[in-house]
This record gives structure tokens, sequence and C-alpha cells, in this order.
């Protein structure tokens, strides 16, 4: 289709060059050639209307034009170059239909810039009119005989063909991206504007030639040029909305205006009024043309301004939920602090930050995502106050300021409102969806001064207080909360450095096997020893290296230290060769891509065998990543490493995730194996865990053994291995020969049982 498209464009351009030229070299028959050229373009521009996507009031308005040329033509033709007011007034009205035809498409193409231009057009147009006054209507009023009708015609097309020519510069050369069909079509215009200025010249009698032809060729080379451009492919383009960066630029406007102004001054100073009515009329226009250029300096003032607020406005808004950004909560906040200096004010702020949005983006798409955060936005402002703003941090964390606060009342009031906010589902495409928010509350203390950073600090703080509590649900920031996040800041950056430093070592607590009494394998326990000799428990820095990330490096630290152990005490005879060590792995480090790989090479450098390794992993990772956490598991397994389910029954383990992951191994939780000797309840819960495990052909671990009776129990309902305080606390490493023999000796005497009840 383009390509038929573009080859009728040539025959076109070609057939239209002859006809030109034919114009030019056969002087009587121009008015048959101008017209024949007005019809066939008249036919492409139907035709244009119904195939492209070219807005129909342009082409309507191209259509009028071909139309008053046509009319023009045949009332030459029919009465031989007479009735020329008739054929004038044709013209010109074919002129204003250009007029129309191009303001049309600047409007189209340039929405935003249409009234500057309309406003330049004004200031080109009378700028023109005073030139065409001065220089080709006072002239022909003035002639002995002149009719008072060609006066006001010549007075009329001039200006209008000016204002035609302002429009095609500005949609010529002060586009940035320029296409040849706006090329061919300002060709057109041009072609068709000097034939017609020529016309003038030679009315006004500044022009004795004979140009009719030259005029006549000018028309048909510009009606060729605008019947290829409606041909032209690139015409599709020609009344779309162009890109905001490709308004016309105002360099080049100023300087079509600049000349429209200086032009018209130029010819002022240098030409004498011929008489008073003259006079007048000179005065008169200028007024008009300096009013003209008043109210275009207004305007464009006041548009300077429009875009100023414009561009505020979008720098301190949330693209996505057209609510406050953090700049304007925090300019807000600020003045509402300053008030609160000398009032009863209590400027608060809620941290509002949804539970495992990532979860909602992960499964169901970005989209619907974007419309959860809408939505939510909408219902947090309609929750609020008129007073309270509503803004929106980033991600899924909105921030509500309360700038005047005051009772505690008011704040547990409106934090009810804002979790209210999390009680209704979302009715998304995919079905209902509950998401649940995490409130953090922080307010202006009384005597302190506090900023508008610390408040928003201090609420956030808060929330991720009210996230540790579990989620969705609230907390109020006080100042000891300030504390323990100023520790914990303390003990993250301490972290990054520990590994260097090598303050990071191992401990580790020998698996026992009750029924024999030997020692099984050890669990490999992390443990922080601080310059200063304080001693960090893994239950406090491991979290904090899981949210930095740190857990990374350090677990591989762990697993190679562990693994160069367990070679070194099988090679010196500390335990058998068949002794297993096993290695907590967070889930952070399972979701690292190159897991795999690290433990291939720890093995590897330690000359392990595969089968000497357990990973302990926890259930959380089975949940919140399952994809990830079964391919990594899977790799494990086709390497030969085990893996075992640690803390088993403290979260929310089901037995699906049992069958579905390769688990080889669970580790019955401390807290069950706490009161298997009392509770009957918890004896019950192990014994199911136990049937559970036996059935799917899992190792079964009993974790924190602490008394002679749990061991018994745990042996009696099934499960032969153990670990606990009672057995031995986690030790350093060069305690380990003499931990094993103590054991074994105890183990290996007639019964463990007498032996340990003896202890
Ligand atoms: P876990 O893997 O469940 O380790 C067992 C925890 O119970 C250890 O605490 C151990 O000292 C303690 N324990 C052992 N027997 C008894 C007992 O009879 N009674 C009582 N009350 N506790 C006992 P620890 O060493 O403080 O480690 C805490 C947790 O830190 C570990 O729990 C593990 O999840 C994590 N962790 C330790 N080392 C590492 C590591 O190298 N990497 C990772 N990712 N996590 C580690
Ligand atoms: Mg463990
Ligand atoms: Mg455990």
């Amino acid at each position: 289709m383009r390509r038929d498209l573009t080859a009728v464009m040539w025959w076109i351009i070609g057939l239209g060059t002859v006809g030109t030229v034919a114009t030019l070299f056969l002087p009587t028959r121009t008015d048959i050639l101008v017209l024949g050229a007005t019809l066939a373009a008249a036919g492409v521009c139907i035709h244009a209307i119904r195939h492209t996507g070219v807005d129909r009031t342009v082409l309507h308005w191209y259509l009028l034009l071909g139309g008053c040329f046509t009319a023009a033509g045949i009332v030459s033709t029919v009465t031989g170059g007479g009735w020329t007011g008739v054929q004038q007034a044709l013209g010109l009205a074919g002129a204003g239909c250009l007029v129309g035809a191009l303001q049309r498409l600047l409007r189209i193409r340039h929405p935003h810039a249409v009234t500057g231009l309309l406003g330049d057009s004004v200031i080109v147009g009378m700028g023109g009119w005073i030139v065409a006054w001065i220089a080709l209507v006072g002239p022909l009023i003035r002639r002995p005989g002149a009719s008072p009708w060609d006066g006001v015609l010549a007075s009329v097309a001039q200006p209008l063909g000016l204002v035609a020519l302002l429009l095609v510069v500005l949609l010529l050369l002060t586009e940035r991206v320029r296409r040849p069909v706006e090329a061919l079509l300002c060709g057109a215009v041009i072609a068709g504007l000097v034939a017609n200025f020529l016309g003038a010249l030679v009315d006004a009698g500044r022009v004795t030639m004979e140009v009719g032809h030259i005029c006549a060729a000018l028309h048909v080379g510009g009606i060729t040029l605008f019947t290829a451009a409606l041909c032209h492919p690139s015409v599709v383009t020609l009344t779309v909305l162009q890109p905001s960066r490709a308004t016309p630029r105002a360099f080049g406007r100023l300087i079509v205006t600049t000349i429209a102004l200086a032009v018209p001054l130029v010819v002022l100073a240098a030409s004498e009024p011929a008489n008073m009515s003259d006079r007048i009329v000179r005065s008169t226009s200028a007024c008009i043309l300096a009013g003209a250029v008043m109210l275009r300096v207004l305007q464009s003032l006041h548009a300077a301004r429009a875009a100023q607020d414009e561009l505020l406005r979008t720098a301190q808004t949330d693209p996505l939920t057209g609510l406050p950004n953090r700049s304007l909560l925090l300019a807000r906040l600020e003045e509402s602090l300053l008030d609160s200096w000398y009032g009863t004010k209590r400027p608060t702020l809620y941290f509002v930050d949804l539970d495992r949005f990532k979860n909602i983006n992960d499964s169901l798409g970005h989209v619907v995502g974007d419309h959860v955060l809408r939505t939510i936005a909408q219902r947090l402002v309609q929750a609020c106050p008129e007073r309270a703003m509503v803004a929106r941090l980033s991600g899924d964390e909105y921030v509500v300021l309360d700038p005047e606060g005051g009772q505690d009342e008011i704040a547990v009031t409106l934090a009810d409102r804002l979790i209210e906010v999390f009680r209704e589902p979302l009715a998304l495409a995919e079905g209902d969806v509950f998401v649940t928010a995490s409130l953090g509350i922080a307010t202006v203390s009384a005597n302190t001064r506090t900023t508008a950073e610390d408040l928003l600090r201090h609420a956030d703080t808060a929330m991720y207080r009210a996230k540790d509590a579990g989620r969705n649900c609230v907390a109020f920031y006080d100042d000891s909360m300030h504390e323990r996040v100023a520790h914990r800041l303390a003990l993250e950056t301490a972290l990054y450095r520990a590994l260097d430093r090598r303050e990071l070592r191992l401990y580790h607590q020998p698996i026992l096997d009750i029924e024999s009494g030997d020692v099984i394998g050890f669990e490999a326990l992390m443990r922080w020893l601080q310059r200063d000799g304080t001693l960090v428990s893994p239950a406090e820095f491991i979290p904090i290296a899981e949210d930095t990330g740190n857990i990374v490096p350090i677990g591989s630290w762990a697993l190679l230290e562990a693994l160069t152990q367990l070679r070194e005490w099988i090679d010196s005879g500390v335990c058998s060769p068949t002794a297993t060590m096993s290695v907590n792995v967070s889930p952070r480090q399972l979701a690292d891509d190159k897991f795999p790989s690290i433990v291939s090479e720890a093995l590897q450098r330690s000359g392990v065998d595969p089968q000497l390794l357990w990973l302990e992993i926890t259930e959380s990772v089975m949940i919140s990543e399952p994809q990830l956490a079964l391919s990594t598991l899977q790799k494990m397994t086709e390497l030969g490493v085990r893996v075992a389910l640690d803390d088993f029954g403290t979260g929310y383990s089901s037995l699906s995730l049992l069958q579905r992951f390769p688990l080889q191994r669970i580790k019955i939780d401390r807290a069950f194996v706490q009161g298997v000797a009392d509770r009957s309840s918890d004896r019950s819960l192990v014994r199911t865990i136990v049937a559970m495990g036996t059935s799917l052909g899992l190792d079964l671990v009993a974790e924190g053994v602490e008394t002679v009776q749990q061991l018994q129990v745990l042996r009696d309902l099934g499960c032969h291995k153990a670990q606990g305080y009672l057995i031995s606390h986690p030790v350093p490493a060069d305690a380990m020969r003499s931990t094993v023999v103590a054991l074994e000796r105890l183990g290996h005497s007639p019964t463990l049982r007498d032996s340990l009840l003896s202890r």
C-alpha cells in the first residue's frame, strides 16, 4: 500500500511538472490548466478523506480552498478574463480557507501552543496589513478610477497571505521532526502565496510586466505539490498530536514576529503619508499593532506562569496516584512544625506500609499492582479528615500528615480509620484480594525541637516496629525505640567489618544417636566475638545480616569453615568418617543464584563427601519464595547434599510442603521438646510429628534436649537422634575432641540412660 502511494506521488509530481512547464509556455491555456490541476487535487483530497486518517476538517478546508480556486478558474474561463472582482473575491475566500486549514492543523498538532501561535498570527497579520497599506492598498485606492472594492480585497488578501505564511513557516521551520508531507505542503502554500503576491504587485502597478502565466504556473506547481503531499505515505502523521518536546520552537517564532514588527516600523518611518486619511490609517494601524504586541506579551507571561505552576505541581506530585510526594509532604510538615511552636497543635505522622505488596506485584503483575496502589490512595484520602494530607513516598509507602494532631485519642481514632481502609477487600478482575498494612505513628514531643526529617524517620521506625510485631498492626514511636534503632544501626555497621576483622567464630553442637550413644554429627552455630569481648548471639545478628544481605558472604564463610573443620576432625580421628556437619542456611542465601556453586566449591575445597553435609533451612523460605527454594533445593539434591527442615512445627509447615520439597530430615523444635516429658499435648504433637516423618521416610532429630526425661520420652516416641544442652552446649572447635571423648565414654557404658542418670 505504502509503495503504491509513493508511485502515485511520483506520477503526480511528473504530470504536475509537465503541467507547470506547459502553463509557463502556453500563456493562452493557463485557465484550463489551473482548472484541471485543481480538479485533480480535489479528487485526491476526497480520496485522502476516505482512506487516510488525516483529520477531516483540515481536508474539508482544503476542499473549500480548491472549490474557490475552481470557481475562480471557471469564472475566468467563461468570462475570458473578465469579472476580476469576483475572481479576486474567490481568491480571497481561498486564502481564508488556507488559514482555516493551517490553524486547524496547528491546533491538532500543538494544542498547548495554539493560543500563542494565534497571538503571533495577529501581530504578523497587522504588520502585513501596514506594509500592504503603504505599498499596495494605498496606491491602489489613490489610483484614478480605482474601485474601493479592489482596495478592500487587497487590504485583506495580503495580511491573510502573511498569516498563512507565518503558520507555514512555523510548520516547516520550527518543527523538530520534519517529514516529507510537511515539506510538500509548505512548498504548495508558498507557491500559491508567491503567485498571489505577484498578482497584487501587478494590480498595484508596481510591476508592469506580464506575469499572469507565471502566476498560473506557480498555482499549478503549488497544486501539484499539495496533491503529492496527500499521496505521500507520511500523510498519516500530518494531523496527529506531536510529542510535547516537538512544540514549535520559540526562537523561530520570535524571529518571525520580530520581522513582522520591524518591517512595518521601517516602512512607516521611511515613507511619508500621502494625505490626512493615509496618516490616520497609518497611526491607527500602528496603535493596534502596539496593542496586539502588548496583549501577546501579557499572554506570554501568563503562559510562562502557568507552565511554571504545572512544573512545580508535577515535581511535587506522585504521577501514579496524584498524591503529594515526599518533597511536598516535607514542606507541609515543616510549615506545621513551625506553627506548632506557638500553639497547641501537635503535628502527627502516620506511616502506612503495605504488607507483602511485592507478592501482589509478582503474582498479579505490575498493572494490577498499580491499580491496587491507586485504590488504596483513594481510600486513604477518603478516610482522612479534610485537614490531613495523604502523600505517597515511594512503592507501597504512604504517609498521612495530621497538621493539628492534639490529644492521643485523636491519633488513635485516625489510626483506626486508616486500618479500617484495609478491612475491605479490593475487588480485582482476578477476584477479591485482601491487602494489609503496618502503621507507624509519630508525633512531636512537647519540649524538644523536632525537624520534619526526624518526625518522618520516627514514624518509619514505628512502622518497622509494627512489621516486626507481625504486620497488620499499629505501633507508636517512643524514645526507647530510637535507642533500639541506634543500637541496631551500630550492630549493622560493625557487622560489615566483622568478617574482615575475623570476629566471627563457629561453635559446634554434637548430634547424638540416642540408641548407640555415638556422636553422629555436628551443627555449626555462628558466634560474633566483638573486639571488646562482647559475644553477640546469632539470634540477634543473623536477622540483621539477613536484612542487609550481608548473610551471603558470612554464610559462605561459615559453610567453608564448617566443612574444613569436619574434614580436620575426621582426619584426626575426633569423629567417625561418617559424621555429618549441619550448616544453617538463611532464605537470602537460598535466593542467591550463586548459592549452588558456592556449596559445590566449599565441598571441593574441603574435600568433604556431599553426603556428609546437611543444609538446615526454615519453613519461611518455602512459603515466601516456593519456586526459587524448590529449584535451589533440587540442585542441592543433584549435588548429593541433604536438606533438613529446621525448627519444625513453629511456622506454617504443611504436609504438602514436606511432600513437594526434597527434604530428608526434620528437626523437631525446642518448643515441643521442652514440654514433651511433662505436657501430654506436647507429647502427642511430637508423636504425630514422628509418625508423619517416619511415614514420609524422613530422618528425625530433636532439638534443645535439656533433661534425661525428655531424652527418654523422645526415644520411646521413636525419635532416635537428639541435640541439646543435656548432651553438650555448642562448643568451640578446639574443645570438640574432649567433648566427643566424654560423650562416647558415657554412651558406650552399659546403658546410656544409666550413665546419664548417674551424672
Ligand atoms: P537453630 O539452627 O535452631 O540452632 C539451635 C539453637 O538452639 C542454637 O542457638 C543453640 O545454641 C540452641 N540450643 C541448642 N540446644 C539447646 C538447648 O538444649 N536449650 C536451649 N534453650 N537452646 C539450645 P544459637 O546458637 O543461639 O542459634 C540461634 C539461631 O541462629 C539458630 O537456630 C540458627 O537459626 C541461627 N544461626 C546460627 N548460626 C547460623 C549460621 O551460621 N547461619 C545462619 N543462617 N543461621 C545461623
Ligand atoms: Mg539449625
Ligand atoms: Mg533449630
